[in-house]
């Protein structure tokens, strides 16, 4: 059975992209960073229900390996995920997402810049 990456893909506006990507195909903006396709939302979530079982076997007087059994292996299944999910880039100016660039086309983009990102949003908001 295939997995299904929709159910932890980034949501959003999203087109098909390839290695030849040099401008956004909505806001024509030049700039994007790479991630992973892959909500952190839901990586939170399952951090929160893994604290909670951490709790619950704490009050029910497990050692401490069974304690932390749940954090471990959602550690794990977060890096899994991370490693496995294709990556996406993502225009600075308008967030969409552009999917279907293999990995090497992909890595031609940064990571993530607070600074870009700021720069972006600071030229929007003084527009018009
Ligand atoms: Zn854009």
């Amino acid at each position: 059975m295939a997995f299904n990456w929709n159910l932890i893909a980034l949501s959003g506006p999203s087109v098909a992209a390839d290695a030849s990507l040099e401008s956004c195909k909505e806001c024509g903006c030049r700039e994007f960073y790479r991630q992973p396709d892959f909500r952190r939302d839901i990586g939170l979530w399952i951090i929160a229900l893994a604290s909670v079982a951490t709790v619950l076997l704490m009050v029910e007087g497990y050692n401490w390996f069974v304690i932390w059994s749940p954090m471990l292996g959602v550690v794990i299944l977060d890096r899994f995920f991370l490693r496995l999910a294709p990556d996406v880039v993502i225009c600075y100016r308008c967030g969409l997402i552009h999917r279907g660039l293999d990995r090497k086309a992909a890595d031609r983009f940064e990571a993530f810049d607070l600074e870009v990102h700021d720069r972006h949003q600071y030229a929007e908001s003084h527009k018009s």
